[in-house]
C-alpha cells in the first residue's frame, strides 16, 4: 500500500520540527551521533489500510529500545509470563534506561522492568537459538513479518559501533552474572543485543508495527494474528508504565498513549481507534526522548484526542 503526504500532517510536522533546535543527537554510541539533527519524519499506518506521512519520511533509522519491546514479545510468547518474568521485574524505575543502581539498592538483584537496558539485556539472553547468529534471524524473522517487510535487516555500522563502546552495558551483564539473573555468555549476548538495537526500518514499516499491537497482536495486512492478544496487551501496558525512559509519567498526561522511544530518536505509538504512529526525530531531550517526535504527538493528541485516559 502506498503511503500519502498529507498537508495537515506536514503543518504539524513544521511546528513540532522547531522544538529540534533545544535538542541534541545521542552521540554515547559514535554512530548515532552522524545522524541529521533537524529531520523529523511520521506516519500514521491504520488498519482499514490507510497510511498518511509527513516530513522526511523515506529515510531510515535504528530500533535501539524500540526493539526491547519485540524482543520481549517474542520471549514471552515462547516462555510465558512466570519464566519471563522471574528473570525481570514490572515496576518502572523512575531512573535512566542505563543505570546501573537499582540493580545493587533492590534485592534480589532483578532488573526492574524489560524497558530498561538491564532488563532487555537479561530478555535477549532468553532468545531462542543456539548461537547468536540463529538467535538473530528468529528476531529477524519475526520483525519482518510484523512489519510484513522481508527486506528489514539491521545496521551493521550502527550494531559495530555500540558493540565496540558498549562498557555500561556489560557491566550490568556481568553484574546479574553474579546473581544468577543472567545466565548467558555476555559476549555472545551483547553481540545479539547490539545487533537487534540495529534493527533498520522507516517510519511506514514502525507504524504498520504500532498497528499489529492497536489491534492486539494481528496483522492488518496478512491477517496473521502474529503476537498472541495477551502479550500484545502486556507489552502496551509496559510502554505505558515505561516506555519513554524516566518520563512516562509526564507523557502519559501529556499524550496519553502507549508508545516506545529510542536513542536514535524513533517512537512508535498505539492508537486504541486502531492505528499505529511511526516517528523519526533524532534530536532527543535530556532524558532520551525524540524533543520534536514527543511534542509532535503531544500536539496530535490534543488535536485528535488520541488519550486513553
Ligand atoms: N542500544 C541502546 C543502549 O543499550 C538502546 C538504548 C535506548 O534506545 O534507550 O544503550
Amino acid at each position: 500500500m502506498v503511503c500519502r503526504h498529507n498537508r495537515e500532517l506536514e503543518a504539524l510536522v513544521q511546528e513540532a520540527k522547531k522544538m529540534t533546535e533545544k535538542g541534541k543527537v545521542a552521540d554515547y554510541i559514535p554512530a548515532l551521533a552522524e545522524s541529521e539533527k533537524n529531520s523529523l519524519s511520521v506516519t500514521i499506518y491504520h488498519a482499514e489500510n490507510t497510511c498518511l506521512s509527513a516530513g522526511d519520511d523515506d529515510q531510515t533509522f535504528t530500533l535501539q529500545s524500540i526493539s526491547k519491546v519485540l524482543s520481549l514479545a517474542l520471549v514471552l510468547m515462547d516462555y510465558g509470563k512466570e519464566k519471563v518474568f522471574s528473570y525481570v521485574g514490572q515496576e518502572p524505575t523512575g531512573d535512566p534506561f542505563n543505570s546501573i543502581i537499582k540493580l545493587e539498592t533492590v534485592n534480589p538483584s532483578k532488573p526492574l522492568n524489560p524497558m530498561i537496558n538491564a532488563g532487555a539485556l537479561v530478555v535477549t539472553s532468553l532468545m531462542k537459538g543456539q548461537s547468536a547468529k540463529e538467535s538473530l534471524d528468529y528476531l529477524l524473522g519475526f520483525i519482518r513479518r510484523l512489519a510484513n517487510n522481508p527486506e528489514i535487516t539491521y545496521c551493521k555500522h550502527v550494531a559495530e559501533s555500540e558493540f565496540r563502546s558498549s562498557m555500561i552495558n556489560r557491566a550490568m551483564c556481568y553484574y546479574m552474572k553474579q546473581y544468577d539473573i543472567f545466565e548467558g555468555d555476555v559476549e555472545e549476548v551483547m553481540d545479539l543485543y547490539t545487533k537487534q538495537c540495529a534493527i533498520e526500518m522507516n517510519s511506514l514499516d514502525l507504524a504498520k508495527i504500532g498497528c499489529v499491537f492497536a489491534l492486539d497482536g494481528k496483522h492488518p495486512e496478512t491477517g496473521e494474528q502474529v503476537i498472541s492478544k495477551d502479550v500484545a496487551r502486556i507489552c502496551k501496558t509496559f510502554m505505558v508504565t515505561c516506555g519513554m525512559y524516566n518520563a512516562s509519567g509526564e507523557f502519559a498526561i501529556k499524550v496519553g498513549i502507549p508508545a516506545k522511544s529510542g536513542v536514535s530518536g524513533g517512537v512508535m505509538g498505539i492508537s486504541p481507534y486502531n492505528f499505529g504512529i511511526g516517528i523519526f526525530g533524532p534530536a532527543l531531550d535530556e532524558k532520551g526522548n525524540s524533543i520534536a517526535g514527543v511534542k509532535l504527538l503531544e500536539i496530535m493528541s490534543e488535536i485528535y484526542r488520541l488519550s486513553i485516559f
